[in-house]
Parts: structure tokens; sequence; C-alpha cells
């Protein structure tokens, strides 16, 4: 399977940070493996102009569940999708933890997502309380169940194991840690879906250069979804690259 290596830049970026995409395609205009950036949606449209004929792809941090309405400040998925996104992040946890989203909430993005015809990217992980008490398989099965829906597959869903304590904060699970829920989460797959062994499973959670090449060499960590440092195209380059040499 081709790898991913997904940038989330969160609530980050004007259109002056669009120089990192020029930057970050001029190293790696044929990178081995998929390339693709979530820019805030206020540069989803400007991004996809600028990588279109590129190996680099656009998705969006989120979406409505409704496909038009009163829904004031949100936007709906096919709203992305016209404005050049091929995926959508869905479940993020500062989504879960900043704005009360349910595991129904994500599975409903993730219907309309498919509906019009995004890639939905769907995170899930433990906080750090929860892998303390041992719950973390418990929590990550249950986030699966809730939250992808029937009718998976690897065109239509990137799953991102990303525990809530490894976001932003230089910490991450150790190897065995991360090959753990990995491999949980392939066979919870294999159980639902037909084709799962084809279906992404990106880590996230402080993915850097340097710790890059050792989680990209784990069964079953199919790339990674990397927030902080997706910002400067010398780092995420940086991690692009350690992908394609593990
Ligand atoms: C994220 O927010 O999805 C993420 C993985 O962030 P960071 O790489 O900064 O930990």
């Amino acid at each position: 399977m081709r790898k991913l290596v997904a940038g989330n830049w969160k609530m980050n970026g004007t259109s002056a940070d669009l120089a990192e995409v020029t930057a970050l395609l001029a190293t790696h205009p044929a990178p081995g493996c998929d390339m693709l950036f979530c820019p805030p949606a206020t540069l989803v449209s400007r991004m996809s102009c600028l990588v279109r004929g590129t190996t680099l792809a656009v998705g969006a941090q989120d979406c409505h569940a409704a496909t038009a309405g009163a829904h004031t400040g949100d936007i709906s998925a096919a709203m992305l999708a016209d404005a050049g996104a091929s995926h959508v992040i869905l479940g993020h946890s500062e989504r879960r933890t900043d704005h009360g989203e349910s595991d129904a909430g994500v599975r409903a993005k993730t219907i309309a997502a498919w509906r019009a015809g995004l890639i939905a990217m769907v995170c899930l992980g433990e906080t750090g309380a929860e892998r303390d008490a041992g719950e973390t398989l418990s929590v990550v099965g249950r986030q699966l169940r809730d939250s992808v829906p029937e009718g998976a597959t690897a065109a239509n869903l990137v799953l991102a194991y990303e525990p809530v304590w490894a976001i932003g904060t230089g910490r991450t699970p150790t190897l065995a840690e991360i090959a753990e829920v990995h491999s949980f989460l392939r066979r919870e797959l294999a159980a639902r879906f037909a084709g799962a062994t084809e279906i992404r499973l990106l880590y996230g959670g402080s993915v850097k250069p340097d710790n890059a090449a050792a989680i990209f060499a784990l069964a079953d960590v199919d790339g990674a979804l990397v927030g902080g440092a997706s910002l400067k195209a010398a780092d995420f380059g940086a991690i692009v690259t350690a992908l394609t040499t593990a």
C-alpha cells in the first residue's frame, strides 16, 4: 500500500504560509508516498489551486454533518469538495474536547463526507488518564465502533491513532505501545470491513523528523498525521523522507 504523510495545520496559516507548500514541492516533487496538507478552511481553495497537478493533496479539518442550512459559521462537506479538498479530518481530539464532539457526531460527519466524495480521516485516541487506567484498547475500540459507519473502504477512510496526551506535547508512546494499538485497530477493522488490510492506519502525536523513521518501520503503521511539524516545509519534508526510506 502507498503510505501517507498528512499535515494538520490546525488554526495556523495565512496566505503568506503558502510559501511552505511551494518549498515542499520543490524539495519533494516525487516523494514515493502520498502527501496531504489540511490547512484552515480559509486556505483550502487557494492551496488546492496551488498544488494542482502535483503530488500534494489538500484536505480540511472538519465539516458539518448536514448538507446545507441554517448553521452559521459551519461548512458542509460539499463546500469543501467544491473548494478542492479531497480529504477531511474528523473527530480530532481538539474538536472532541473544544466542541464536545461525540462518536455519534463524528459518525454523522463521516457519512456526510462520503456523500460529498471526500475521504474521511477519522481520529481516535485515549487520554493520559485512560492509558494509565489500562483502558487504551477499550477506548479506541469503542471510538472505532461508534465513529466509523458501515461501508468503510480503503478508498473512503483513513484512520489516525492519536493518543491525546501525545498531541503537541513532545511525548510519544513507546514503539511497542504504538504497535499494540495499530495491530488491535487492524484486527477490529478486519472484523467489520472487507479489504481492511488496505485501509491506511496513521499514527499521530508529536511525530518529528528524529522519531519518524522508527515509527514508520512498525507493522501496521501506514504513515503519519503531523501537527506542529507540518508547518515548516523542512520539517515536514524530513518526515516524508523518513517514511520513504524506512
Ligand atoms: C495533531 O494535532 O494531529 C498532531 C498530531 O499534532 P502534533 O504533531 O503537533 O502532536
